[in-house]
């Protein structure tokens, strides 16, 4: 009998698949079977790539800024022109800490189309194809600030609020058409992203007392919630937002 999380016979997209929990992913959905193709900014994703073959999978390498709208609908637009994209995960994502009174138009913005825009964009363009099929999967990174406000990261809080709003909503239309739309929420994740934090003692001390776990996260951590989401073991979770934190929220 087949595994319910081999994903063999699959193509799966993953954006900002070149280093940290998008790297993880890509290798993860690989292992259990799937083509991969990864979108990123020209150069970052040639190391996930060599990875990715040295393992023996089958991995393409597409250039994409997520934060270009105009570039997000033509990849999309390309890619589900040549083949049938049965995975999307969408992980590229940055963090602006800043003062809420501080923050400019510009910063805000750019937060907004990388986290949220390019989100909402490529899952529209590559879903279309799966709503007319009948099947897919859509798979977002979320945070923790999807459900709290944190602070200094006002921009970050209200996009990565805004990918769980997207995740429920497109669930709702798009589950009546077989393709489930979830998000995972990380906790906190040892990555580029969170060197600064790990970097202060003090804070990195009060965030370590918090979780439960005793650690902090790894990459792989988040690559296996991926894997469960992108495969048939979760035909029936739709609109969920699943926290991955060592038992952070429970506190
Ligand atoms: P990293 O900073 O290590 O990686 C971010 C990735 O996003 C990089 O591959 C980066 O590519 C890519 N990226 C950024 N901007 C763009 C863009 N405009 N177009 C294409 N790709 C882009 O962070 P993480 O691995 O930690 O973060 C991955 C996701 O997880 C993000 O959405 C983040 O918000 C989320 N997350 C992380 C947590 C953590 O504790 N680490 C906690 C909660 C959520 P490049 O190399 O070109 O810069």
């Amino acid at each position: 009998m087949t595994s319910p999380f081999d994903l063999q016979g699959k193509c799966a997209v993953v954006t900002g698949a070149g280093r940290g929990i998008g790297r993880a992913v890509a290798l993860g959905l690989s292992r259990a079977g799937a083509d991969v193709v990864l979108l990123g900014r020209p150069g970052a994703q040639d190391a996930t790539r060599d990875a990715v073959r040295e393992l023996g999978g089958t991995v393409d390498v597409i250039d994409l800024d997520v934060s270009d709208l105009d570039a997000v609908e033509r990849v999309g637009s390309d890619l589900t022109g040549s083949r049938q994209v049965d995975i999307v995960v969408n992980n590229a994502g940055i963090i602006d800490r800043e003062d809420s009174v501080a923050v400019g138009r510009d910063s805000w913005q750019h937060v907004m189309d990388v986290n949220l825009n390019g989100m909402f964009f490529l899952c529209q363009q590559l879903g279309r194809p799966m709503v007319e099929r009948g099947h897919g999967k859509i798979v977002s990174i979320a945070s923790l600030l999807s459900f709290q406000g944190g602070v200094r990261v006002v921009s970050y809080a209200a996009s990565k609020h805004g990918v769980a709003g997207v995740t429920k909503a497109l669930a709702n239309e798009w589950g009546p058409h077989g393709v489930q739309v979830n998000a995972i929420a990380p906790g906190y994740i040892s990555t580029d992203n969170t060197t600064a934090l790990r970097e202060d003692p003090d804070r990195s001390r009060a965030i370590l007392e918090r979780i439960p776990a005793g650690r902090w996260g790894s990459a792989d951590d988040i690559a296996g919630a991926a894997v469960f989401l992108s495969s048939s073991a979760a035909d029936y979770v739709n609109g969920h937002v699943l926290t991955v934190d060592g038992g952070w929220m429970a506190r």
